[in-house]
């Protein structure tokens, strides 16, 4: 059957917007990064975020041959045309009664699109009021199984069986148990979801990293980097050996870089393990350049680093002989090599806004090169960002 395509110009500025966001959620390379900034830009938050990344992902896997162009392409697809007509139908929808539009869709689809349209109503994003395309095609009935975007699926019991204070703000936690038999590493800077014991509905489940698997003894560590008013982190404080905890995971991690480039590694605390277990594992004739935002010099950690790699300590309390820095204000003004590199960026998320606009707009990094995530976000629990894999 032939491919139907209509020029971008059908849409109106707020379609495209959107419409380059879900169509890098399916994209190669670093396109699923950028999707959400894009939407953030567009004023979502990170829980709408995951809903539209839901249900891209599972357009996809009803239909893989759903027509979704690239992120940059000038033309739309009827698909796409049709899923901007249901997603703006449920933006303008009052009550739960569902619109022509989306019959036919399987119900886990409508859902999806309703909680989408929600988020494009409180977000206050007017969409074109539309028809959806003579001939569109339907989706059929689902016949794969969904899979939980978080993972969350292959949940392992484990017990901390070590505490360690490798810095006065960082709590280390070794975990052991059967359940790690069968766990594997495949990358660097994988995390994992630890859950504090609870009700299942009610369990409290965030993002660490795995600084350390002993494939031989099969324990894991993670670092927790300690602050103010949050559960895991309350709860590193008073944690003791023999707690149980549930992990998900592995995902996620550092994928490589082009060896003939150069690399820049940035992070602030909670990113420190993860550039901790990517340094260790870098060619040696890789020339890396690694900017660490920690709060002041008691914070600062060993690192086993080859011979071309360069570490810069910024401390946001400032130190005897530094003056208090941030990670930001820092890479503005560090001489970087001119030719085009790879940067791999975890931090807090306002932070990692600014370095890859930095990157991006006065550095010349190319998109697809700057993997950048929000690890959290000031004044937002549990924060999640696509960018983390
Ligand atoms: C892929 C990934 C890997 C991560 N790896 C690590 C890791 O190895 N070690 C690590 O420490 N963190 C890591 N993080 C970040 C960690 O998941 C968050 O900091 C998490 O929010 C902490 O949970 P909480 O229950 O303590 O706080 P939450 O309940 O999530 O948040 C409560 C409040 O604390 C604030 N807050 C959250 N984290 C911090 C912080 N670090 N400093 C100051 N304020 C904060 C929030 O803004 C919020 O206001 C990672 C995150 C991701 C996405």
């Amino acid at each position: 059957m032939s491919r139907v395509i209509f020029s971008i110009n059908q849409c109106s500025p707020v379609e495209q917007r959107l419409l380059r966001a879900l169509r890098a959620m399916n994209w190669n390379d670093n396109w699923p990064a950028q999707a959400g900034f894009f939407l953030e830009e567009m004023g979502f938050g990170s829980s709408q975020v995951f809903a539209f990344n839901s249900l891209i992902e599972t357009i996809m896997q009803a239909d893989p041959g759903f027509d979704l162009l690239g992120p940059l392409s000038p033309f739309v697809s009827r698909d796409e045309l049709n899923l901007l007509a249901a997603l703006g139908n449920a933006s303008r929808k009052a009550s739960n009664a569902l619109p022509d539009v989306e019959d036919g869709l399987p119900a886990v689809l409508k859902s999806l699109v309703d909680t989408c349209g929600t988020a494009l109503r409180r977000a206050g994003l007017p969409m074109k009021t539309r028809a959806t395309l003579q001939n569109g095609k339907a989706l059929p009935p689902m016949t794969s199984k969904i899979l939980p975007f978080q993972g969350e699926s292959s949940m392992r019991r484990v017990k901390v069986l070590a505490l360690h204070a490798p810095t006065p703000r960082v709590r280390r936690i070794v975990l052991g148990g059967y359940s790690l038999k069968s766990f594997a590493v495949d990358l660097p800077a994988q995390w994992i979801k630890v859950f504090l014991p609870g009700p299942t509905e009610q369990q409290i489940g965030r993002a660490f990293t795995i600084r350390d698997f002993d494939t031989v003894k099969k324990e894991l560590t993670f670092d927790i980097a300690l602050h103010e008013g949050g559960p895991m982190s309350d709860w590193a404080l008073r944690a003791q050996v023999g707690d149980e905890l549930q992990i998900a995971g592995p995902r996620g991690g550092f994928k490589g870089v082009d060896e003939k480039s150069w690399l820049l590694l940035a992070c602030d605390d909670t990113g420190l393990p993860a550039i901790a277990a990517i340094v260790c594992q870098l060619p040696a004739h890789l020339q890396v350049q690694v900017f660490i935002e920690v709060a002041d010099e008691t914070e600062r950690q060993f690192l086993a680093v080859q011979p071309r790699v360069k570490v810069r300590w910024i401390y946001r309390n400032g130190s005897a002989d530094q003056p208090a820095e941030t990670l930001a204000e820092v890479l503005r003004y560090s001489p970087l090599p001119v030719r085009s590199g790879d940067a791999w960026i975890a931090a807090e998320a306002s932070t990692i806004r600014a370095i890859r606009t930095q990157l991006l707009r006065d550095r010349g990094f190319e998109l697809g090169r700057v993997h950048a995530a929000g690890y959290w976000k000031r004044g937002e629990q549990d924060h999640r960002d696509l960018a983390a894999g």
